[in-house]
């Protein structure tokens, strides 16, 4: 039986290279792999999945309003599992679409992404990754000023912590950085 998978880490924590990895290791079996991301994180391209070593593909990119369900049950040959970047970005509606690629077309999903914004609040995709995925798994990392796990994300804009305003802003001149809650709330920058 297919089951659901979200595995969630902090900035940095590879995810993306993971998803790579897993993907490569599929098809080297010759198992056909889809790889899905967000259209909101353009920052590599639409639709392109990009680790920050440098390795990227192309990926399917997930509007607002696609249909993740019909768009899943219409391929042939049906894929071997369906992995997923950026799935914070996902909505409420593409997490019970993905539940029921799962349940319904028996395809296994797995979503990468992180937890909790910038503001330490959960993003509206993982809430739901939370409460309907059948395995949970988080991909660890350390702090960037100590040797702690990182749980949170620390936004900085030149140089300075912001824990308020918009949940998504990708682009400007802000930096994320993987910090444990000590450093989070007192960063040494
Ligand atoms: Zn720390």
């Amino acid at each position: 039986m297919a089951q659901f998978y979200f595995k969630y880490g902090s900035m940095n924590s590879g995810k993306t290279i993971e998803i790579l990895k897993v993907a490569h290791n599929y098809e080297e079996q010759g198992k056909n792999v889809v790889i899905m991301t967000s259209a909101i994180d353009t920052r590599a391209g639409v639709g392109v999945v990009a680790s920050r070593i440098g390795m990227q593909r192309e990926a399917i990119a997930i509007e607002d309003d696609t249909d993740v369900y019909a768009l899943i049950e219409k391929m042939d040959p049906k894929p071997y599992c369906i992995l997923i970047d950026e799935a914070q970005f996902l909505t409420k509606k593409h997490v019970y679409d993905f539940a029921r690629v799962v349940d319904d077309l028996d395809v296994p999903v797995m979503a990468f992404g992180l937890k909790n914004d910038f503001r330490n609040e959960l993003f509206e995709g993982s809430k739901y990754l939370l409460l309907l995925a059948d395995k949970i798994d988080e991909i660890k990392t350390i702090c960037q000023f100590c040797s702690k796990k990182a749980t949170m994300v620390l936004r900085t804009v030149d140089g300075k912590p912001v824990y308020e305003g918009e949940q998504i802003q990708i682009g400007g001149n802000e930096t994320y950085i993987p910090v444990c809650r000590k450093h989070y709330f007192r960063p040494e920058i």
